[in-house]
């Protein structure tokens, strides 16, 4: 389960943002999720629910906004949604593709 790890990660940035001396806490984490970045939402949501009592994000709403996954034919240059790993071209059926956009985790 490597969204408890990256729960504890947003927890450290989050923490990293409010100034020292400050005694604030974080209102709101958004996130950009890529589709094709593996990660559980429902997961990392629940994780994240389970760590942050007691820290700056303890009344943080999480918000995460999916980043859909997109690849480029590597022969017929076609452009196609990908929700997969191994999905093939739409149009010509090539598996030699590169990904786009959605693989990363943007905070
Ligand atoms: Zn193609």
């Amino acid at each position: 389960m490597h969204e408890l790890s990256i729960a504890h990660s947003i927890l450290s940035i989050a923490e990293r943002s409010v100034p020292p001396g400050i005694k604030g806490t974080v209102s709101a984490v958004n996130l950009q999720i890529g589709e094709l970045s593996s990660i559980e939402i429902d997961a990392l949501r629940f994780a994240f629910e389970a760590i942050k009592s007691k820290t700056v994000v303890q009344n943080a709403e999480l918000n995460i906004e999916v980043i859909p996954g997109e690849a480029k034919c590597n022969d017929c240059d076609t452009v196609f949604h990908m929700n997969s790993y191994g999905s093939c071209c739409p149009k010509c059926g090539c598996f030699l593709v590169s990904i786009l956009k959605g693989k990363s985790l943007k905070c």
